[in-house]
């Protein structure tokens, strides 16, 4: 969707209280390291390094965060959360970034709706059903949650259809979709819950149809 593809890098903070408070709606994307994370938000906006940045030394523990919107007026955040789960991380470094984590998660005004990435070979592991205990309240609540099935050119249709059943027995009140950046399965329908989720209010106006031909090529999958 061409509103995708207007990203570009905002900021990026250690700190709950270094972001910038905003009044614009944010999304945030979580998920274990490896997950595919930085592949679906490359593949999502058209940027083949957007969300790579976030994997830059020093950068790592950091919260990114993207701007949307045409004519360069943003009308949607896109914030990138650390991967978690990786084990070369230290212990107390892993616990540190938890709860940078689950403060955002908890206390960003702006947060409209999170989106968690999820290999579905591996399916959600336990940090995994940690961030989903932190989220809950906020999602009974009303805020939006997608949990996206990645990598999904690796299963059969069978395993599809399976991992689409489990997850959304976990997903509470959420959405549950099937992703390859690989194969582009998912990419339009994803960008445009994305847009439901940020404009809905404003009229539900109709997604703008995809106005950018894919320019560029896919990007290396190699694992
Ligand atoms: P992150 O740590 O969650 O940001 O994960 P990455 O985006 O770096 O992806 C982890 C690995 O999975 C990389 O080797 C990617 O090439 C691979 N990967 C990501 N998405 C896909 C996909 O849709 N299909 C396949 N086959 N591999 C993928």
């Amino acid at each position: 969707m061409g509103w995708m593809h207007t990203a570009r890098f905002l900021t990026t903070a250690a700190q709950l209280h270094h972001l910038p408070p905003m009044d614009t709606p944010e999304i945030a994307f979580v998920g274990r390291s490896n997950a595919g994370k930085s592949t679906c938000i490359n593949t999502l906006t058209q940027k083949k390094q957007l969300a790579f940045a976030s994997k830059k030394p020093g950068r790592t523990h950091h919260i990114n965060l993207f701007a949307l919107g045409k004519q360069g007026i943003t009308d949607t955040v896109l914030a990138d959360l650390p991967g978690y789960g990786y084990a070369a991380v230290a212990k107390m470094d892993k616990l540190r970034w938890q709860q940078v984590m689950a403060n955002y998660l908890v206390s960003r005004e702006n947060l409209k709706g999170i989106v968690m990435m999820c290999d579905p070979r591996h399916g959600l592991t336990e940090l995994d059903d940690i961030l989903l205990e932190v989220i809950r309240p906020r999602v009974e609540e009303g805020l939006k949650f997608l949990i996206i099935l990645t990598k999904a050119d690796k299963l059969t249709r069978a395993e599809q259809a399976k991992a689409l059943s489990i997850a959304r027995l976990r997903a509470g009140g959420g959405e549950v979709k099937l992703f390859s950046a690989l194969k582009k399965q998912g990419v339009d329908e994803v960008a445009q819950l994305l847009w439901d989720w940020t404009h809905s209010a404003e009229g539900a106006a109709p997604a703008p149809l995809s106005d950018q031909p894919h320019e560029e090529e896919p990007e290396a999958l190699d694992e």
